[in-house]
């Protein structure tokens, strides 16, 4: 399936192929103050259709995750992850047309990382 995405005020917006099987949440640093389900898809099925200029990396620890927030909006729409560089993390909330409460999420334990 083809999902289509976006920050709040939808500066960004993007696309990712996922059937939205591996949702996580995460308790790391970050994860924790962002509070956010994520979809956990291939690097390669994320495609960013607008609004590269609006957003914004932040990096800490080993710099290697990069985590990516609209500059606007401030809403954190993706993530590449630490752990696997092949993968991704997508806010789930960002996802348009689904119910993104309604996804039962497994722990990430992203704790002992950060
Ligand atoms: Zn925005």
């Amino acid at each position: 399936m083809i999902y289509r995405g976006s920050c709040h005020c939808k500066s960004v917006e993007f696309e990712i192929e996922s059937d939205l099987s591996f949702i996580r949440q995460c308790n790391c640093s970050i994860c924790i103050r962002k509070n956010a389900k994520m979809a956990i898809i291939a690097k390669e099925n994320f495609q960013l259709l607008k609004g590269s200029e609006s957003l914004s990396l932040y990096q800490f620890n080993k710099n290697i995750a990069k985590h990516y927030f609209c500059k606007k909006c401030g809403i954190y729409t993706h993530h590449n992850t630490r752990s696997d560089e092949t993968k991704m993390g997508v806010n789930l909330g960002c996802i348009e047309n689904i119910d993104p409460l309604s996804f039962v999420s497994e722990l990430a334990d992203g704790k002992k990382l950060s």
